[in-house]
């Protein structure tokens, strides 16, 4: 299939442009700039263009972001939408993270339905933040949950609440667009919780890694020598497996039309922690002397069967995600 891949430079995107490419699918990624779009281009210097390019797409928070780029000449079969804020530096929760995600999302949706009439699957990475609602958990969670965050509490009370209602808004908003309008296409949302895994070659430095694989930095830059931080999301999936499932969504048929649990299960930051020491010990000065649990049971169950078995994913455990999360950072200096 062609097709369009938003938030090129993203971590999640990087690994979906790989997984994209051993499909044998051609890629179009966006990117804000051509600076960004050339040095991803270039470390894939034997993919030839018609293999994968790059658009320019630069503010995904403006309603007619997409309706050039999902003109694609030939036209796209599928859209990846991945491009949305992730991060917990916000001043104002509705520009920095509410607008871009939300109407990030309905602009693509709309773009496509007045532009791109040959896209037949749409797959948008929402999160597990649309699913978990941390002051009531069901005894399991799947994908029938929604947090309850409202407009309200997302836009005036916290970061990581806004980050939630942001993903929240923006998914259900995909979900109404398909049930409102007469598309040509059909959805599935990712929705994964904190996602690790090998961080992307050019990024500009450890400083600006992506968020989810910032404690791994820290502990391994020593931050947390006299104690490990309080575990915050206790469910992780890898990288690798997301964007697979990404690819997988996209090209199956039992995949139309559904939301996916996308996680290879629990973990807390003493697993972490003793990963690293019992593999990398030239680190061991870095970590704290003291590794306890901070959780002693986990509070709720998952059953996240749909992904494992539509899209038929072999979860990585979380010693290969850390081992190997931990290897990339070192080869980007750390
Ligand atoms: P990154 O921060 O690495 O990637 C985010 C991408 O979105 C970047 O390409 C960024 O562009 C782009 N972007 C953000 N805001 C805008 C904007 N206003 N206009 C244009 N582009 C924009 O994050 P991840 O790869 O981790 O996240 C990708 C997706 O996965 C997001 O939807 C996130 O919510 C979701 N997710 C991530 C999880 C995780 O643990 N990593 C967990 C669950 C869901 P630029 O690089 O130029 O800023």
């Amino acid at each position: 299939m062609r097709v369009l891949l938003t938030g090129g430079s993203g971590f999640i995107a990087a690994h979906c442009v790989d997984y994209l490419l051993q499909g044998n699918h051609e890629v179009v990624f966006t990117v804000r700039s051509h600076e960004k779009g050339k040095k991803i281009l270039s470390n894939h210097p034997n993919v030839p263009e018609a293999k994968l390019s790059y658009v320019i797409v630069e503010d995904i928070a403006k309603e007619d972001a997409f309706d050039e780029a999902v003109k694609g000449t030939p036209p796209f079969q599928a859209v990846l939408h991945t491009a949305s804020p992730f991060h917990f530096n916000v001043k104002d929760a509705k520009k920095d993270l509410l607008d871009p995600a939300i109407i990030g999302t309905t602009g693509i949706l709309k773009a496509i339905q007045k532009n791109a009439p040959q896209v037949k699957r749409v797959v948008i990475t929402s999160s597990f933040a649309a699913i978990v609602n941390p002051k009531q958990n069901p005894d399991t969670y799947d994908e029938s949950h929604w947090n309850p965050v409202t407009m309200d509490e997302a836009t005036n009370t916290d970061p990581g609440t806004a980050y939630r209602g942001s993903k929240k808004f923006a998914e259900k908003a995909a979900w109404d667009f398909v049930k409102d309008n007469k598309v040509n296409f059909t959805l599935s949302t990712m929705n994964p919780p904190l996602v690790l895994g090998p961080v992307v070659h050019y990024f500009n430095s450890l400083d600006s890694i992506n968020t989810s694989n910032e404690t791994i930095r820290d502990m391994i830059q020593g931050k947390f020598k006299d104690g490990l931080p309080p575990t915050r999301v206790i469910l992780f999936v890898d990288v690798r497996d997301l964007a697979l499932a990404h690819v997988r969504a996209m090209e199956r048929e039992e995949a139309e039309n559904k939301r996916f649990f996308i996680t290879a299960g629990f973990f807390q930051n003493s697993d972490v922690a003793k990963i690293i020491k019992d593999n990398f010990p030239e680190l061991k000065e870095k970590l704290p002397k003291e590794m306890e649990p901070d959780i002693k049971e986990f509070p709720y169950k998952i059953d996240n069967s749909r992904a494992t078995k539509i899209l038929s994913i072999e979860w990585r455990k979380l010693e290969e995600s850390v081992i190997d999360t931990v290897k990339s950072m070192q080869a980007a200096g750390a």
